[in-house]
């Protein structure tokens, strides 16, 4: 029995997969859509089985319920399927929570007690976990973090040159995001390359709809570019990443309210801001067929890149790997072609074959004589959560 229920919640979504945490093998998965909406949605798969229904989701409790409703009515109750444990991903676990945790009530009061500093996710997990252990009481629940595999980095790289009292008092620090997604990819780049992750300098790039890089050491992170929250860093597809803190200031003292600033700065930047879409595949054929904002846009987007390379290859003294991974990380070839452009003297040589290869699985995309190894790792957090959850169960 080591089937584990993984939850991922958001403020209006809850998305579960039952994973086997042994053989990896996705045993149901789904998303409940539109939760507090006057109708919601559900979507479940479970071996042949496909259910696609309205049902009304006025909060996660419910949301919860129908998700186990969607598991009787493909045959098999949740009950019948042995859940071993409930993975939950948590986005901000804060300076304190620097592994998976079994979720007690007063975990549980923490994770909700971080909302200062995650707004948007850490109540909507709090929510998700309390209607998730009440409909499940007797099986262990674990919290996995997304800042977890961050808090090994060194003050130097985590510590913003504020004042520090300041900083104290309302815990303005970077914590870095995406953790699950470096620590799964990096590990699966070393299975690829068949070295210990403890002999290798990698530099991650997530690109997705949020977007960030990570110079890993020996396994460990060092540095990333996400920091306080998930906008600082790379460009993304709604986020601007970095920006001069005092263009703030300009807009707020010409009197963009705070709200307004958060909507422009997280929901209509990025790609979005720079083009009208968020998605990378309409951007790049906007800018094939002649678009000039859409192909500064792309210049933008791979300048950004650039700059962090740079910085981590600094970082980690060289590096043995540098690694794309999520959508278009893993699907873009031209992207990866430009990230990678006029670094053979640093010992970077893409194969421009295998790098168009449409390849699902990880692979090597620079060639065999290229002194650092670029690779294509899809990322799964999902089976990262089970695996890390089952990990601490039995451990
Ligand atoms: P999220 O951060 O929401 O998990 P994903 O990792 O799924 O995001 O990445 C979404 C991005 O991946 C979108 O910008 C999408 O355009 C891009 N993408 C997906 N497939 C492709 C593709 N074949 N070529 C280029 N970009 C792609």
């Amino acid at each position: 029995m080591s089937a584990i229920l993984v939850v991922n919640s958001g403020s209006s979504s809850i998305k579960y997969q039952l994973i086997d945490a042994e053989s990896e093998e996705r045993l149901a998965s789904g998303l409940v859509e539109r939760i507090g909406e006057q109708v919601g949605r559900i979507e479940h798969h479970q071996g042949e089985e496909r259910i696609e229904l309205e049902v009304r989701v006025p909060d996660h409790t419910a949301a919860f319920a129908a998700v186990l409703d969607a598991f009787a009515q493909a045959g098999t109750a949740i009950a019948e399927l042995e859940v071993a444990a409930v993975g939950h991903r948590v986005v901000q676990g804060g300076s304190e929570f620097v592994a998976p945790t079994l979720i007690t009530d007063a975990v549980a009061e923490r994770i909700l007690a971080l909302r200062e500093l995650a707004p948007l996710h850490n109540p909507a997990h709090h929510q998700a976990i309390v209607a998730a252990r009440a409909a499940l009481p007797d099986v262990p629940h674990v919290a996995v973090f997304d800042t977890a595999f961050h808090q090994s980095m060194p003050p130097h790289a985590y510590t913003y040159a504020i004042d520090t009292q300041v900083a104290a008092q309302h815990g303005v620090r970077r914590y870095g995001f995406h953790g699950i997604s470096h620590l799964v990819v990096s590990r699966r780049a070393a299975a690829l390359l068949e070295r210990p992750v403890s002999t290798l300098r990698q530099i991650v790039l997530h690109l997705g709809n949020g977007a960030s890089a990570c110079a890993i050491d020996g396994g460990r992170s060092i540095d990333t570019s996400m920091g306080l929250t998930p906008l600082e860093g790379l460009v993304m597809g709604t986020r601007s990443g970095d920006l001069d803190p005092g263009a703030l200031l300009h807009l707020l003292r010409s009197g963009m309210d705070v709200d307004e600033l958060d909507r422009l700065l997280n929901q209509r930047s990025g790609l979005l801001g720079l083009t009208g879409s968020n998605d990378f595949r309409d951007v790049r054929a906007a800018a094939a067929s002649g678009d000039a904002a859409a192909r500064l846009a792309i210049e933008v987007t791979v300048h950004a890149i650039r700059r962090y390379l740079g910085a981590y290859l600094v970082a980690l003294g060289g590096a043995d790997t540098i690694v794309f991974t999520a959508g278009v990380g893993e699907n873009a070839a031209d992207l990866r072609a430009a990230v990678c452009a006029d670094l053979e003297w640093f010992g970077v040589r893409l194969d421009p074959a295998r790098n168009e290869a449409r390849i699902r699985e990880a692979r090597r995309i620079s060639t065999d004589d290229s002194r650092v190894a670029v690779l294509v790792v899809p990322t799964d957090e999902e089976a990262e959560i089970a695996r890390q959850t089952w990990e601490l169960i039995t451990a």
